[in-house]
């Protein structure tokens, strides 16, 4: 895949053990080395902001796409590159997805979760070809992976549609598999008895 720019969904919490915080700062040097794009949701608060302030200091643009009530709140960073404004978090979600080639998870909560999943159902659908990833700091997205293995065996995904998120701790080779992958050929829908 050809990668220009890549969007990060993230906790906006900071989590309790600094090796998240850590390893934030390590893909936001990472995407900033390799002169990529970072498109995320425009906050300055946990993880989104350690992201987005990496970024930025290492020279790279960062592009936030908020909702007008998150502003009001207060939520949005004063440094970034540039920021979209969107009237709900669904059109902020479609505008982020429009503008990224591909999709980093990092550790994060509901907001993140559902991210991630919206984004990974697109590409399984073909309503988008493009690739997902999770950051596995500290070993947190290991359960996400146990329960998409849960779902294929128990005959609710194809192990294709499982195994085409990309799941790694080291930033470098996560950005190495994002440009690597391809999306997969199969259908969504599994025979009954197969
Ligand atoms: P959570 O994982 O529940 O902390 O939610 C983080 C995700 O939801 C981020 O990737 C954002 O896209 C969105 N989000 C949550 N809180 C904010 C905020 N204060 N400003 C902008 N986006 C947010």
């Amino acid at each position: 895949m050809n990668l220009n720019s890549i969007a990060v969904f993230s906790g906006s919490n900071f989590g309790f053990n600094p090796a998240y915080a850590q390893g934030a700062r390590a893909l936001g040097r990472e995407i900033a080395r390799r002169g990529l794009r970072l498109v995320y949701g425009g906050s300055d608060k946990g993880l989104m902001g350690v992201m987005a302030d990496t970024v930025l200091a290492e020279g790279g643009e960062v592009v936030g796409i908020i909702t007008d009530r998150l502003v009001g709140l207060g939520h949005l960073h004063s440094g970034l590159t540039r920021h979209e404004l969107t009237l709900d978090m669904r059109s902020r979600k479609h505008r982020i997805s429009d503008c990224a080639d591909a999709f980093i998870a990092l550790p994060g909560g509901l907001g993140t979760f559902e991210e991630l999943f919206e984004v990974a159902t697109l590409t399984q659908l073909g309503e988008h070809s493009k690739a997902v990833a999770c950051l596995n700091i500290n070993d947190f997205f290991s359960p996400v992976r146990s329960l998409l293995n849960h779902a294929v065996t128990e005959g609710f995904m194809k192990v294709e549609h499982s195994e085409m998120l990309i799941f790694n701790a080291d930033p470098c080779a996560l950005l190495d598999a994002l440009e690597l992958w391809q999306a997969p050929t199969v259908t969504k829908w599994i025979e009954p008895g197969k």
